[in-house]
């Protein structure tokens, strides 16, 4: 399989090292990766009574449109429920929580039509565009993954889940079992059949992204289209029946031809770009000799520790690191630093 564009995006690593930065004891350094999470109160047992909740005055909602969260500066703005945008806003909202005892929602803004000529660039890797709605001066809808590093840990997570369940309902309209339009349930967190009676649940589905060493050198690859210079670590989706060591060493070798020994698990990172969990791990190869297979990516080479702290440092002529944000980001910084585990 190909590297992933989570691989090369930005949104786990950033969390991690704002909020517990490689603090010993409270949490495990792995993390602390950007959308490592922050402790958000999800409240699942309240989500039978999210409509209940949305009238309450301290009700709040983040707002998305076509996946792209609402901000002002650096911070992820929550509207209250009578807020004049909300009449752009679609009938279901998803409830994400509670913020001290407040429930969180997340709205939808996907129907609203912005004025100018913007939507072009949605469809590219990393969009740059930002539309403004003229009921919340001052904030813009923006890319999460343009923004994930300047966003806090909580406004990062709350971003994540919402972009992640919103698009897992408008690809999941259809009863998977019958075929019949099911209906959203449990503040977003369902969709039940009327026809057959069945329940279907968001699903995350699991990526190994891995940090091969061989001695000094750690192995790296790039996608096609990727910007000219940029290497990140080797990714592929876990594939049923398979344990997270057999992807880690199945992937490598069809990627580049290398064979893994041990592999441990490092950390996870949620990546909603749509739907991905990113489980990072470390693996021993067995020797350098590498196989590419050009169907899966355009290059992959080895990298010394050297190498890789000059291009983190910006001063390497052929090398760009993996993006600020991502895990591999992260993971790749653990390793220059000696601080893995
Ligand atoms: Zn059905």
């Amino acid at each position: 399989m190909r590297i992933l564009e989570g691989d090369y995006a930005i949104l786990s690593e950033k969390i991690a090292l704002v909020q517990a930065p490689w603090h010993p004891g409270a949490m495990k350094i792995a993390e602390t990766v950007t959308f490592g999470g922050s402790r958000f109160d999800r409240a699942a047992e309240m989500r039978g009574q999210a409509q209940a909740m949305r009238k309450q005055d301290d009700a709040c909602a983040i707002l998305l449109w076509r996946g792209k969260p609402m901000i002002a500066g650096d911070d992820l703005l929550r509207l209250p429920m009578d807020h004049p945008v909300m009449v752009d806003a679609a009938a279901d909202m998803i409830f994400l929580g509670r913020e001290d005892a407040a429930p969180v929602f997340a709205a939808d803004l996907s129907a609203w039509q912005p004025e100018g000529p913007q939507a072009e660039t949605l469809d590219r890797f990393l969009d740059p565009s930002e539309q403004r709605h003229s009921a919340v001066p001052g904030a813009a809808f923006a890319e999460l993954r343009a923004i994930m590093a300047r966003l806090s840990p909580r406004d990062a997570e709350l971003a994540a889940t919402a972009k992640a369940v919103m698009e897992w309902h408008r690809s999941h309209r259809f009863c998977a079992r019958c075929g019949a339009q099911s209906q959203i349930a449990m503040g977003g967190w369902q969709r039940d059949c009327a026809v057959c009676d069945g329940h279907h649940f968001p699903r995350t589905d699991p990526v190994v992204i891995m940090l091969i060493t061989h001695g000094n050198a750690v192995l790296v690859g790039r996608s096609p289209g990727w910007p000219e210079g940029m290497y990140s670590l080797l990714a592929g989706f876990v594939e049923p029946g398979e344990t997270i060591e057999a992807a880690v060493r199945r992937e490598v070798f069809e990627e580049a031809g290398v064979r893994v020994g041990a592999v441990s698990y490092l950390s996870s990172q949620p990546w909603p770009f749509p739907a991905s969990l990113m489980l990072g791990c470390a693996g021993d190869a067995l020797d350098r000799e590498l196989t590419i297979d050009p169907d899966e990516i355009e290059d992959a080479k080895w990298v010394t520790r050297e190498e890789m702290a000059e291009a983190f440092a910006g001063n390497h002529p052929g090398l760009l690191p993996a993006r600020k944000g991502a895990i591999a980001h992260f993971l790749l910084q653990a390793w220059l630093s000696d601080r893995l585990g």
